[in-house]
């Protein structure tokens, strides 16, 4: 029986763990379950699972949920409340696995604290570790700790590799990874309409159902700058070996390509389910929900090569992985800001590059070998995403 603390229960991968959670009572605890606003989803996550511990991340509703809690049939549930409780509920010795699916950088510090504390990191939170890079790489060896790639791309990669593998490894025989993407909602929209685009627009995903950050980040395509960021220190891979393919059916998940010409590939319908389930039975697997693939539905695949002018957050990610030191914790911070301000319609979905792109271009690329350095760049960034962003109204 093991333990699952799950950071970001509320959100759209947190459900999805959830569900293949109660699928394996025998194998599966619920020891901790945190989550931000939403308390109404996470009073009913306590009712339903019966943790250990629920962790509000936002100090002002943690006494409400408190109250509600004391007055439940799971009143023993101990509730804590802000950032330093997600560290605690991730490091508990009788929590085996982390899934880490908080959204953004707020995501970085428990995740971090889980490696260091040796736990089987189940990682879907791509932010923590584009912005943390080798630091998040060198906890894992340092600590011993297991890091499993949910995300489905790099879930895929590493079904696809050899027997025995362990992330951030190379993998000698394989010479180029193919990294999917669906092209998402604005795949062949005109570029000149993509001014006018609304949130509601963006966040219309063609094959997946996530959170909105998550979802613009595909529309803008910088979803696959940071999975081109993340498998590059994932499969400790140089950027040029990493080709991103655009298959618009979204049923090969990525490819890895070996020298002796062999392209292995992992299929599976959209459903995060697959890559979580996958990850929480590896080195086995079990059932994870998940319908069986419908080969003759899918009919053909198409594949096409990405359109830089279309997406130039994608060519951005490129210069960033390239830059190396502290430009993938910039990108990621100024991409944070950006999507907010347009979530918020603050600015356009065009802006969204040119915010990251100008907020770039005030750093160079200096050193991020500690924690401390990572943090203050991550603070800088979105300081200068915000100028940026004001520039542009005035
Ligand atoms: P979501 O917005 O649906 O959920 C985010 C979760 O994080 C919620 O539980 C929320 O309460 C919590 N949270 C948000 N801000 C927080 C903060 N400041 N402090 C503490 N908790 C906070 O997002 P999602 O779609 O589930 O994505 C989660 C992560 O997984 C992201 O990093 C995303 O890139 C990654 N991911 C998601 C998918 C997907 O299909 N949804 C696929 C691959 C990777
Ligand atoms: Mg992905």
């Amino acid at each position: 029986m093991k333990g699952i603390c799950i950071l970001g229960a509320t959100g759209s991968i947190g459900v999805s763990t959830l569900d293949v959670v109660a699928r394996h009572p025998d194998q599966y605890r619920v020891v901790a379950l945190t989550a931000n606003g939403n308390i109404d989803a996470l009073y009913d996550q306590c009712l339903t699972h019966h943790p250990e511990y629920a962790v509000v991340a936002t100090e002002s509703k943690a006494q409400q949920f408190k109250d509600r809690i004391a007055a439940s049939p799971v009143s023993d549930i101990k509730v804590l409340a802000g950032a330093e409780a997600l560290q605690q509920v991730a490091t508990l010795d009788n929590v085996d696995s982390v899934m880490a699916a908080i959204v953004g950088a707020a995501g970085l510090l428990p995740t971090l604290a889980a490696a260091k504390a040796g736990k089987t990191v189940l990682l879907a939170n791509k932010e923590a570790l584009v912005m943390s890079g080798q630091i998040f790489m060198r906890a894992v060896s340092e600590s011993g700790a297991t890091l499993l790639p949910i995300d489905s791309e790099h879930n895929a990669i590493f079904q696809c590799m050899p027997a025995g593998y362990t992330t951030g490894h190379v993998a000698k025989q394989a010479r180029r990874i193919l990294l999917t993407a669906s092209g998402g909602p604005f795949r062949k929209t005109p570029i000149a309409d993509l001014d006018t685009v609304t949130p509601d627009q963006a966040v219309a995903h063609p094959k997946w159902d996530m959170g909105r950050k998550i979802s613009v980040d595909s529309a803008t395509m910088m979803n696959k700058g940071l999975e081109l960021i993340e498998a590059c220190l994932l499969f400790n891979m140089d950027p040029d070996d990493i080709q991103v393919v655009i298959h618009p059916q979204s049923i090969i998940h990525s490819m890895v390509d070996y020298v002796d010409g062999s392209v292995l590939a992992q299929m599976g319908n959209p459903d995060m389910r697959t890559p979580i389930a996958y990850a929480m039975a590896w080195p086995e697997r079990f059932d994870s929900g998940v319908a069986p693939l419908n080969i003759f539905e899918v009919g053909h695949m198409d594949f096409e090569k990405p359109d830089l002018q279309r997406f130039p957050c994608l060519r951005l990610a490129y210069e960033a992985i390239k830059a190396g030191g502290i430009m993938p914790t910039v990108l990621n911070a100024a991409n944070e800001i950006a999507v907010e301000a347009f979530l918020n319609e603050q600015v356009r979905f065009t802006d969204i590059a040119k915010i990251i792109e100008a907020s770039m271009a005030r750093f160079t690329a200096d050193r991020a070998d500690s924690l401390e350095l990572i943090l203050q760049a991550d603070l800088k960034a979105r300081e200068v995403a915000q100028t940026v962003i004001g520039q542009l109204a005035s």
